[in-house]
């Protein structure tokens, strides 16, 4: 398969985490490195700050700590992430695991208390409705 394959920017170790951190993956620095994954951050592609406010899904939308709704800026940057995907024909991505934008199969629950519950981030399912091959750094699989 010599198409690339989508990776969330964090994961290729770029320092885009709402606390400003990276989550650096070997497998997917790796990949980057040979030129066969493009790096994207949903989170910033929307227009959000790093650092910023933690962000969770509450009843299919994005709050953050504070209470503020930020579903729109999380839903333009994950279109932007989907045109992307389109342009370059990736048929997989690599996502961070958990993450409101990025996480596959769990997410935390919208009560910043660490609580996970199943469900996917909203970039994570938008690639899945486009029939992306969906994977995280930590093996959750879907579609
Ligand atoms: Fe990483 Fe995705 Fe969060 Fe961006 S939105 S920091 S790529 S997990």
């Amino acid at each position: 398969d010599i198409t690339p394959v989508l990776v969330s920017a964090c994961l290729a170790g770029q320092r885009c985490r709402y606390d400003g951190t990276a989550s650096p993956d070997a497998r997917v620095m790796d990949l980057v490195a040979q030129g066969r994954a493009i790096p994207f951050c949903p989170e910033i592609a929307g227009g959000l700050p790093t650092p910023r406010p933690a962000c969770e899904l509450r009843h299919g939308r994005v709050v953050d700590r504070d209470g503020v709704d930020r579903t729109g800026a999380f839903l333009r940057g994950a279109e932007q992430g989907l045109e992307l995907v389109r342009l370059a024909r990736c048929a997989r991505a690599v996502l961070k695991a958990r993450s409101p934008s990025c996480g596959l199969g769990r997410v935390y629950d919208g009560s910043f208390s660490g609580t996970l519950v199943p469900g996917h981030g909203l970039f994570a399912a938008m690639l899945l409705d486009a029939g992306v091959e969906v994977v995280t750094e930590e093996g959750q699989e879907g579609g």
